[in-house]
């Protein structure tokens, strides 16, 4: 079997590590010419509109799946006609707009911030007169990493924050103000099978996700799996699933979702019995889903912008890093480390010293 991947990051790649045991081949799209992911494939190289390619890549692959939210929907719809996409476009068309995501939320009875459309100064004025400070003016499209997001403070600020925007269409929200962020990750396979991962915490710093740790039989773990299923069976979605989720004194608003494999779940790789990169795998084949259990304590931590060398990532007890082949650059996320254990205070400490050694390394 052949799995064609549009984008050749470290998504697509750790998911084509994981599908090797599974005796996949991938065909990866991907612009750019040394894409980490494209070693590990057949690299068409070339826009993703380019018609030539994307006919190579519906003819040679079985299924086709996407690492970034971003890849055009009209792309996913066209190699839809020719062979099975999943998750289906319909998902990337809602998670690609964040208006038509928040709306989306609330035909499911999802609790959200309040939002309003924002397309002109008069627009986002109006809105604030309901809508309390603090606020964030988010660009409703290609937003990632907190990019395209303008916090406001006070009404003074509008006419400034709108100019920055440049015109693009843009949603304002509520500042939800939450003790944590969390994200629930599950996977749905076309027969209708749903598996759950014990809930990540999340930390962000600028917008860019830092660490993430497993909660284990965490209070909110039932209330985050309802509100996932209900979005997997409305979209009659197969894949893995990433949900944003803001847990305000016990109850949960839904931030955003990913039609994808996603960073809050990396510590699957070593500390779940099933990564998600397999389980995405074997949901788009419509196979048996794996144990989404977690082995131990376990957690994951980002390196941004540069990574620490192997050996002093490898010297912490329990540390396993993942290279994704890039070059540095400020604000890149060039790799990450996970740490699983048995042992409680052993986890900590150890993710204690991968966390100052991040730091040491981080230029953003
Ligand atoms: P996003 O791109 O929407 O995931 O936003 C990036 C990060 O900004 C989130 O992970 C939060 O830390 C923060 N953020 C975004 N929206 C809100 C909000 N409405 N209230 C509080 N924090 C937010």
């Amino acid at each position: 079997m052949k799995i064609g991947i549009l984008g050749g990051g470290q998504l697509a790649r750790m998911l084509a590590l994981s599908g090797y045991p599974l005796g996949l081949e991938f065909i990866i799209l991907d612009p750019s010419k040394d894409a980490g992911a494209t070693r590990l494939g057949k690299h068409l190289h070339g826009q993703y509109d380019d018609p030539a390619l994307l006919a190579e890549l519906a003819e040679e692959a079985d299924v086709i799946t996407y690492e970034f939210e971003n890849v055009p929907a009209e792309v996913a719809e066209f190699l839809a006609e020719h062979t099975q996409v999943y998750p289906a476009p319909n998902a990337l068309c809602i998670a690609q707009d964040r208006l038509e995501e928040k709306n989306f939320f609330h035909q499911l009875n999802i609790p959200t911030a309040d939002f309003a459309t924002v397309n002109c100064l008069e627009d986002l004025q109006q809105a604030m007169t309901s809508i309390a400070y603090p606020a964030i003016l988010k660009s409703r499209r290609m937003g990632y990493d907190g990019k395209g997001q303008i916090v406001l403070k006070s009404s003074g600020q509008l006419a400034q924050a709108w100019d920055a925007m440049q015109g693009a269409p843009s949603i304002v929200e509520s500042f939800v103000p939450f003790q944590r962020e969390i994200s629930i990750i599950a996977a749905r396979r076309a027969s209708g099978e749903i598996v759950f991962y014990p809930l990540s915490e999340n930390i962000h710093q600028q917008g860019i996700l830092r660490v993430s740790e497993c909660c284990k039989n965490d209070a909110l773990q039932h209330q985050a799996e309802d509100v996932v299923v209900r979005v997997l069976n409305a979209l009659d979605y197969v894949g893995i699933i990433a949900l944003e989720l803001f847990d305000v004194n016990g109850k949960l608003f839904a931030n955003e979702f990913a039609p994808r494999v996603h960073n809050s779940g990396h510590w699957t790789i070593e500390g779940a019995e099933t990564s998600q990169f397999e389980n995405h795998l074997r949901a788009i084949l419509d196979l048996p889903l794996g144990s989404t259990k977690a082995r131990g304590h376990t957690g994951m931590v980002n390196f941004i912008g540069g990574a620490a060398s192997t050996e002093r990532v490898l010297e912490i007890p329990h540390a396993h890093i993942h290279l994704y082949d890039k070059d540095p650059r400020k604000g890149r996320k060039v790799a990450h480390a996970t740490i699983r254990s048995d042992d409680a205070s052993q986890y900590s400490q150890s993710l204690q010293r991968l966390l100052k050694l991040a730091q040491s390394t981080d230029d953003s």
